[in-house]
Protein backbone atom coordinates (compact mmCIF):
# COMPACT_ATOMS: atom_id res chain seq x y z
CA UNK A 1 0.00 0.00 0.00
CA UNK A 2 1.60 3.53 -1.02
CA UNK A 3 0.48 6.68 0.35
CA UNK A 4 0.26 8.74 -2.68
CA UNK A 5 -0.82 12.36 -0.79
CA UNK A 6 -1.69 13.92 2.19
CA UNK A 7 -4.79 11.51 2.55
CA UNK A 8 -4.91 9.30 -0.53
CA UNK A 9 -3.39 5.59 -0.94
CA UNK A 10 -3.07 3.14 -3.35
CA UNK A 11 -2.17 -0.16 -4.33
CA UNK A 12 -0.43 -1.75 -7.60
CA UNK A 13 0.83 -4.99 -6.33
CA UNK A 14 -2.85 -6.50 -6.42
CA UNK A 15 -3.84 -9.05 -9.42
CA UNK A 16 -6.16 -6.86 -11.07
CA UNK A 17 -6.75 -3.28 -10.71
CA UNK A 18 -4.97 -0.43 -8.83
CA UNK A 19 -7.45 0.24 -5.65
CA UNK A 20 -6.74 3.18 -3.80
CA UNK A 21 -8.79 4.95 -1.04
CA UNK A 22 -9.38 9.01 0.43
CA UNK A 23 -9.73 9.36 4.13
CA UNK A 24 -11.78 11.79 4.35
CA UNK A 25 -13.03 14.08 7.89
CA UNK A 26 -16.21 11.89 7.41
CA UNK A 27 -15.14 8.49 6.36
CA UNK A 28 -13.42 6.44 3.67
CA UNK A 29 -13.93 6.72 0.10
CA UNK A 30 -12.82 3.89 -2.38
CA UNK A 31 -12.00 3.75 -5.84
CA UNK A 32 -12.48 0.20 -7.47
CA UNK A 33 -12.01 -3.09 -5.10
CA UNK A 34 -9.49 -5.97 -4.95
CA UNK A 35 -10.34 -8.87 -7.06
CA UNK A 36 -9.11 -11.40 -5.47
CA UNK A 37 -10.75 -12.62 -1.88
CA UNK A 38 -7.87 -12.60 0.12
CA UNK A 39 -6.40 -9.52 -1.02
CA UNK A 40 -9.86 -7.51 -0.50
CA UNK A 41 -10.17 -9.30 3.06
CA UNK A 42 -6.59 -7.61 3.78
CA UNK A 43 -7.60 -4.15 1.96
CA UNK A 44 -10.71 -4.12 3.95
CA UNK A 45 -8.46 -4.34 7.77
CA UNK A 46 -6.25 -1.72 6.64
CA UNK A 47 -8.68 0.10 5.73
CA UNK A 48 -10.81 -0.80 8.80
CA UNK A 49 -8.18 1.32 10.28
CA UNK A 50 -8.64 4.68 9.20
CA UNK A 51 -12.73 4.69 9.33
CA UNK A 52 -15.76 3.73 8.30
CA UNK A 53 -16.11 3.44 4.10
CA UNK A 54 -19.15 5.64 3.48
CA UNK A 55 -18.75 5.46 -0.92
CA UNK A 56 -17.02 2.87 -3.11
CA UNK A 57 -16.33 4.05 -6.35
CA UNK A 58 -16.41 1.81 -9.50
CA UNK A 59 -14.08 3.51 -12.53
CA UNK A 60 -15.71 0.68 -14.96
CA UNK A 61 -17.68 -2.03 -15.96
CA UNK A 62 -14.53 -4.82 -15.95
CA UNK A 63 -14.79 -7.43 -12.80
CA UNK A 64 -11.05 -6.78 -11.97
CA UNK A 65 -12.51 -3.59 -10.95
CA UNK A 66 -15.82 -4.23 -9.06
CA UNK A 67 -15.56 -8.13 -8.01
CA UNK A 68 -14.37 -7.15 -4.47
CA UNK A 69 -17.51 -4.93 -3.76
CA UNK A 70 -18.77 -7.73 -1.96
CA UNK A 71 -16.31 -7.45 0.58
CA UNK A 72 -16.99 -3.65 1.32
CA UNK A 73 -19.84 -1.70 3.18
CA UNK A 74 -20.38 1.70 1.59
CA UNK A 75 -22.26 3.32 -1.28
CA UNK A 76 -21.77 1.78 -4.75
CA UNK A 77 -21.56 4.71 -7.01
CA UNK A 78 -20.51 4.34 -10.95
CA UNK A 79 -21.37 5.21 -14.74
CA UNK A 80 -24.95 3.65 -15.47
CA UNK A 81 -23.04 1.39 -18.13
CA UNK A 82 -21.06 0.22 -15.45
CA UNK A 83 -23.95 -1.28 -13.31
CA UNK A 84 -25.39 -2.79 -16.47
CA UNK A 85 -22.33 -4.65 -16.52
CA UNK A 86 -22.57 -6.21 -12.74
CA UNK A 87 -25.85 -6.77 -13.15
CA UNK A 88 -25.16 -8.94 -16.57
CA UNK A 89 -21.94 -10.32 -14.55
CA UNK A 90 -22.34 -14.08 -13.98
CA UNK A 91 -21.20 -15.27 -10.37
CA UNK A 92 -20.79 -18.66 -11.48
CA UNK A 93 -18.24 -17.48 -14.01
CA UNK A 94 -16.72 -15.50 -11.33
CA UNK A 95 -16.13 -18.76 -8.95
CA UNK A 96 -14.84 -20.88 -11.79
CA UNK A 97 -12.22 -18.58 -12.64
CA UNK A 98 -11.67 -18.34 -9.06
CA UNK A 99 -11.27 -22.55 -8.94
CA UNK A 100 -8.37 -21.81 -11.28
CA UNK A 101 -6.28 -18.91 -10.29
CA UNK A 102 -6.78 -19.32 -6.69
CA UNK A 103 -9.06 -22.76 -5.48
CA UNK A 104 -7.75 -21.72 -1.57
CA UNK A 105 -9.88 -19.09 -1.82
CA UNK A 106 -13.45 -20.65 -2.72
CA UNK A 107 -14.50 -20.56 1.24
CA UNK A 108 -14.60 -16.83 1.05
CA UNK A 109 -16.87 -16.83 -1.60
CA UNK A 110 -19.58 -19.06 -0.37
CA UNK A 111 -22.60 -16.66 0.26
CA UNK A 112 -20.87 -14.26 -2.73
CA UNK A 113 -22.90 -11.99 -4.61
CA UNK A 114 -22.19 -8.85 -6.91
CA UNK A 115 -22.86 -5.58 -5.75
CA UNK A 116 -24.00 -3.27 -8.38
CA UNK A 117 -24.16 0.99 -7.84
CA UNK A 118 -27.02 2.05 -5.69
CA UNK A 119 -26.13 6.12 -7.84
CA UNK A 120 -25.06 6.15 -11.35
CA UNK A 121 -24.83 9.08 -13.29
CA UNK A 122 -23.84 9.01 -16.89
CA UNK A 123 -21.77 12.51 -17.42
CA UNK A 124 -20.27 14.04 -14.67
CA UNK A 125 -20.92 14.40 -11.12
CA UNK A 126 -19.42 15.55 -7.88
CA UNK A 127 -19.32 14.03 -4.44
CA UNK A 128 -18.47 16.25 -1.67
CA UNK A 129 -17.62 13.69 1.60
CA UNK A 130 -16.23 15.56 4.74
CA UNK A 131 -13.09 18.31 3.07
CA UNK A 132 -12.46 16.31 0.11
CA UNK A 133 -14.40 16.74 -3.37
CA UNK A 134 -14.70 13.89 -5.74
CA UNK A 135 -15.27 14.77 -9.16
CA UNK A 136 -16.34 11.69 -11.34
CA UNK A 137 -15.87 12.36 -15.02
CA UNK A 138 -16.98 10.09 -18.11
CA UNK A 139 -14.20 9.57 -20.71
CA UNK A 140 -15.06 7.23 -22.83
CA UNK A 141 -12.06 4.91 -24.02
CA UNK A 142 -10.50 1.62 -22.77
CA UNK A 143 -14.74 1.35 -22.44
CA UNK A 144 -17.60 3.57 -23.16
CA UNK A 145 -18.23 3.94 -19.00
CA UNK A 146 -14.98 4.56 -18.02
CA UNK A 147 -14.64 7.78 -15.11
CA UNK A 148 -11.82 9.48 -14.13
CA UNK A 149 -12.05 10.49 -10.10
CA UNK A 150 -10.57 13.25 -9.74
CA UNK A 151 -9.53 14.77 -5.83
CA UNK A 152 -8.42 18.43 -6.34
CA UNK A 153 -7.79 18.92 -2.39
CA UNK A 154 -5.20 16.27 -3.12
CA UNK A 155 -4.10 16.64 -6.36
CA UNK A 156 -4.26 12.90 -7.25
CA UNK A 157 -6.48 12.08 -10.14
CA UNK A 158 -7.53 8.06 -10.36
CA UNK A 159 -7.79 7.62 -14.27
CA UNK A 160 -8.72 3.87 -14.08
CA UNK A 161 -7.99 1.90 -17.51
CA UNK A 162 -7.65 4.90 -19.91
CA UNK A 163 -4.04 4.60 -18.60
CA UNK A 164 -2.28 1.66 -18.50
CA UNK A 165 1.61 2.85 -17.08
CA UNK A 166 4.53 0.92 -18.83
CA UNK A 167 1.96 -2.53 -18.83
CA UNK A 168 0.00 -3.84 -21.86
CA UNK A 169 -2.95 -2.20 -22.64
CA UNK A 170 -6.40 -3.81 -23.21
CA UNK A 171 -8.24 -2.76 -26.19
CA UNK A 172 -10.96 -5.32 -26.74
CA UNK A 173 -13.67 -2.43 -26.11
CA UNK A 174 -11.87 0.40 -26.85
CA UNK A 175 -13.22 3.58 -28.47
CA UNK A 176 -9.55 4.64 -29.83
CA UNK A 177 -10.44 8.23 -30.86
CA UNK A 178 -12.19 9.11 -28.15
CA UNK A 179 -10.02 7.45 -26.17
CA UNK A 180 -7.02 10.13 -27.04
CA UNK A 181 -9.61 13.18 -26.46
CA UNK A 182 -9.72 11.62 -22.90
CA UNK A 183 -6.61 11.44 -22.48
CA UNK A 184 -5.98 14.84 -23.43
CA UNK A 185 -8.95 15.92 -21.06
CA UNK A 186 -6.69 14.40 -18.43
CA UNK A 187 -4.12 16.34 -18.86
CA UNK A 188 -6.24 19.65 -18.29
CA UNK A 189 -6.56 18.64 -14.46
CA UNK A 190 -4.30 19.76 -12.09
CA UNK A 191 -3.01 16.46 -10.99
CA UNK A 192 0.51 16.03 -9.18
CA UNK A 193 0.24 11.85 -8.74
CA UNK A 194 -2.04 9.71 -11.88
CA UNK A 195 -3.50 6.46 -10.21
CA UNK A 196 -3.35 4.29 -13.02
CA UNK A 197 -5.87 1.43 -13.27
CA UNK A 198 -2.99 -0.66 -14.40
CA UNK A 199 0.61 -0.53 -13.80
CA UNK A 200 2.85 1.78 -11.65
CA UNK A 201 1.84 4.92 -10.19
CA UNK A 202 2.80 7.81 -12.07
CA UNK A 203 2.75 11.16 -12.80
CA UNK A 204 0.79 13.44 -15.83
CA UNK A 205 3.48 13.29 -18.02
CA UNK A 206 3.05 9.85 -18.30
CA UNK A 207 -0.09 10.57 -20.10
CA UNK A 208 1.64 11.69 -23.85
CA UNK A 209 3.43 8.43 -23.39
CA UNK A 210 -0.07 6.36 -23.15
CA UNK A 211 -1.26 8.44 -26.11
CA UNK A 212 1.38 7.76 -28.35
CA UNK A 213 0.65 3.93 -27.82
CA UNK A 214 -3.19 4.43 -28.57
CA UNK A 215 -2.09 6.33 -31.54
CA UNK A 216 0.47 3.49 -32.77
CA UNK A 217 -2.21 0.94 -32.62
CA UNK A 218 -4.37 3.11 -34.51
CA UNK A 219 -1.81 3.69 -36.92
CA UNK A 220 -0.85 0.12 -37.19
CA UNK A 221 -4.61 -1.28 -37.89
CA UNK A 222 -5.61 1.22 -40.16
CA UNK A 223 -2.48 0.46 -42.47
CA UNK A 224 -3.59 -2.96 -42.19
CA UNK A 225 -6.55 -1.82 -43.46
CA UNK A 226 -5.69 0.16 -46.06
CA UNK A 227 -3.48 -2.55 -47.65
CA UNK A 228 -6.21 -4.51 -47.50
CA UNK A 229 -5.44 -7.07 -45.02
CA UNK A 230 -7.85 -9.70 -43.72
CA UNK A 231 -8.90 -9.67 -39.83
CA UNK A 232 -6.73 -12.86 -39.31
CA UNK A 233 -3.67 -11.04 -41.38
CA UNK A 234 -3.67 -8.00 -39.28
CA UNK A 235 -3.19 -10.56 -36.43
CA UNK A 236 -0.54 -12.26 -37.53
CA UNK A 237 1.30 -9.07 -38.07
CA UNK A 238 0.37 -6.61 -35.54
CA UNK A 239 1.82 -6.98 -32.49
CA UNK A 240 3.11 -4.67 -29.45
CA UNK A 241 4.52 -6.90 -27.23
CA UNK A 242 8.38 -5.44 -27.91
CA UNK A 243 6.49 -2.57 -26.12
CA UNK A 244 5.70 -2.77 -22.52
CA UNK A 245 5.51 -6.03 -20.46
CA UNK A 246 2.20 -7.93 -19.51
CA UNK A 247 1.11 -7.30 -16.12
CA UNK A 248 2.63 -10.02 -13.57
CA UNK A 249 -0.02 -12.95 -13.27
CA UNK A 250 -1.68 -12.13 -16.68
CA UNK A 251 1.62 -13.02 -19.02
CA UNK A 252 0.07 -16.16 -20.12
CA UNK A 253 -2.48 -14.03 -22.04
CA UNK A 254 -0.03 -11.54 -24.08
CA UNK A 255 -0.80 -13.28 -27.40
CA UNK A 256 -4.81 -13.38 -26.98
CA UNK A 257 -4.65 -9.47 -25.94
CA UNK A 258 -2.98 -8.73 -28.46
CA UNK A 259 -5.33 -10.63 -31.44
CA UNK A 260 -8.36 -9.00 -29.00
CA UNK A 261 -6.98 -5.38 -29.50
CA UNK A 262 -6.62 -6.23 -33.62
CA UNK A 263 -9.82 -7.72 -33.65
CA UNK A 264 -11.85 -4.60 -31.55
CA UNK A 265 -9.72 -2.00 -33.62
CA UNK A 266 -10.41 -3.46 -36.90
CA UNK A 267 -13.91 -3.68 -36.72
CA UNK A 268 -14.04 0.06 -35.37
CA UNK A 269 -11.33 1.48 -37.78
CA UNK A 270 -13.08 -0.35 -41.00
CA UNK A 271 -16.08 1.26 -41.37
ZN1 LIG B 1 -10.82 -2.78 -17.86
Amino acid sequence: MQKISRNVYAENSFRGCNPGFVVTSEGVVMIDTPQMPADAIWWRDEIAKQGPVRYLINTEPHGDHFAGNYFFEGTVVAHQGTREAILAASVEQFKERLKQSDPDSLPLVKNYSYRPPAITFSEQMTLYVGNHTFQLINLPGHTPYQIAVYIPEERVVFTSDNVFCRVQAWLHEALPHKWLDSLRRLEQLEADVLVPGHGSICDPSYIREMGAFIQDWIDAVSGAIGQGMSLEEAQEKISFLDRYPMEPGSEPMAQFVQYMNVARLYQVLKK
